[in-house]
C-alpha cells in the first residue's frame, strides 16, 4: 500500500474508522481490536491474538503494521536515548528520549526530514529540507522508543522540522496518540514547539487540539532575529507577539518562550530587556538552551556565568525563567544538534491545566 510520495502507507498512522475502510474488515470492532493491539505493542499479526487466524493471514500479506525501523541506537552515560529511524524511502529522521532528575520519559520527536527553517544555529536547519513526514511516521517514533525503554510520559515536538508546517499530520498523530481506544496519553503531556509561524499558532489556537506550545522567541531585537531565524522576516515580532497573546486568550494555557543562547550574540542587558519588553502582559515562562555545539556553526556556548546572569536579568524584569539542562551532548541529541548522523539527501534548501504546571516538564530540565 503505497501513497502518492512512493513511501508505505502504515497500519500505525491510521484510526479505527480508517483502519476499518482501507482494510475492507467486516466488523467495526475488528478495527478497534488491531488499534489497540498496536498501541499496546504488537508489532506482528501473530501478537494480535484475538484475531482470527484467516484474517491475520489476508492482513499481512496486504498490510505492513510499520512504515520505519530503527537502524541504529545511541545511548548518553546521562540517559538521554537517540534512534536514528529508517523510512521507507530510504531517508532517516532522529528521535530522542529524555529523562529527567524524577525518572519520566519524554519524546523528543520529529516531524520532517530535515527544516526548511533555515535557522542560523541549528543542526537541522542547515542539512537541507526533503519533506513532511506522515502521522504514521510520527507515531512510529513514539512507540519505536516505548519499545525500547518502556512507558513514555510526555512527547514534545521539538525533534527535526517545524511542526506548523506540517499540522495536519501532527493533528492526525496527536488523535492516534490521545485516542482512549488506543494508547490514551494526555494531551497536557504533549508539546508542540514552533519557531513561529503566526498562522499556525492561530490555527492550533481556533482547531485544536488542547495541547501546550512553545515558541522559540531566541532574541527580541528584531534585526538581530532575521539574521538568526529568517521565519522572522516574515512573521515579524509585533505579529508573534499578538498570536501568543491570541493562543493564550483561547486556551487559557500558558506559553513557553524558548531562547538558545549564544555567547556575546543575544545575551546582554539589551537583550534581556528587548525579551522583558516582549514578554510584557503576556501569559508566558520563558525557557534558556545554552548553545549545543553543532562543530561547522560559528558560534559558541555561553559559559555559565553568562547564562546565569542572563537569566538574573530577566528574573529581575519579573519574569519565571528556567534554564534547561544540556541532556544527550555525546550522541548529538540535544537540542538543535538533530540531523548530524541521519545520513539525509538535501533536495533543497480538552481540560486546562493549573498554571503551576508549567514549569514541571521535564525537558525544560
Ligand atoms: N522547529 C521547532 C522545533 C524544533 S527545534 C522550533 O524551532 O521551535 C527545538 C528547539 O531547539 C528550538 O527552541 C530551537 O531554537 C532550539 N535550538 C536549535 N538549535 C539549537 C542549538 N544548537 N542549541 C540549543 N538550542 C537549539
Ligand atoms: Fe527548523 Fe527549529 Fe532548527 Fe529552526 S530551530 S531550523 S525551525 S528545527
Amino acid at each position: 500500500m503505497s501513497n502518492e510520495g512512493g513511501t508505505v502507507k502504515a497500519l500505525s498512522g491510521m484510526l479505527p474508522e480508517e483502519l476499518f475502510s482501507s482494510l475492507e474488515l467486516d466488523k467495526k470492532f475488528r478495527a478497534k481490536q488491531i488499534f489497540k493491539w498496536i498501541a499496546d505493542g504488537a508489532r506482528s499479526y501473530d501478537a494480535m491474538t484475538n484475531l482470527p487466524a484467516a484474517l491475520r493471514d489476508t492482513l499481512s500479506s496486504r498490510f505492513r503494521i510499520f512504515s520505519t525501523s530503527i537502524l541504529s541506537t545511541m545511548k548518553d552515560p546521562d540517559g538521554t536515548v537517540k534512534l536514528q529511524i529508517g523510512l521507507s524511502n530510504g531517508s532517516a529522521v532522529e528521535t530522542v528520549l529524555l529523562t529527567d532528575a524524577a525518572g519520566r520519559k519524554t519524546a523528543c520527536v520529529s516531524c520532517q526530514i530535515g527544516c526548511p527553517m533555515g535557522c542560523a544555529f541549528c543542526q537541522t536547519g542547515h542539512i537541507g529540507y526533503e519533506r513532511n513526514l506522515d502521522a504514521g511516521e510520527i507515531v512510529e517514533q513514539f512507540y519505536h522508543l516505548e519499545d525500547a525503554v518502556g512507558r513514555l510520559d510526555n512527547i514534545v515536538f521539538m525533534g527535526m522540522g517545524e511542526p506548523m508546517l506540517n499540522l495536519e499530520a501532527i493533528r492526525k498523530s496527536i488523535a492516534i496518540l490521545t485516542s482512549p481506544e488506543g494508547r490514551g496519553l494526555s494531551r497536557r503531556r504533549i508539546t508542540v514547539s514552533t519557531s513561529g509561524l503566526c498562522k499556525g499558532i492561530r490555527d492550533l489556537a481556533d482547531n485544536g487540539p488542547d495541547i501546550r506550545l512553545a515558541v522559540s522567541l531566541t532574541a527580541a531585537d528584531p534585526e538581530l532575529r532575521d539574521r538568526l531565524m529568517p521565519v522572522n522576516v516574515s512573521n515579524p515580532l509585533p505579529e508573534l507577539r499578538s498570536a501568543i497573546a491570541y493562543f493564550t486568550e483561547k486556551t487559557g494555557r500558558r506559553v513557553t518562550l524558548e531562547a538558545a543562547l549564544m555567547a556575546g550574540i543575544n545575551t546582554d542587558d539589551a537583550h534581556a530587556r528587548q525579551i522583558a519588553d516582549f514578554a510584557r502582559g503576556l501569559n508566558v515562562h520563558v525557557n534558556l538552551i545554552p548553545w549545543n555545539p553543532v562543530e561547522t556553526l560559528p558560534f559558541t556556548t555561553p559559559k555559565g556565568g553568562e547564562t546565569r546572569s542572563f537569566l538574573k536579568k530577566l528574573e529581575a524584569y519579573g519574569l519565571n525563567v528556567t534554564l534547561r539542562t544540556r541532556r544527550g551532548e555525546t550522541i548529538g541529541g540535544a537540542c538543535g544538534q538533530l540531523g548530524r548522523s541521519a545520513g539525509i539527501a538535501a533536495t533543497g534548501s480538552g481540560s486546562r491545566r493549573p498554571e503551576d504546571e508549567a514549569d514541571d516538564e521535564p525537558w525544560m530540565g
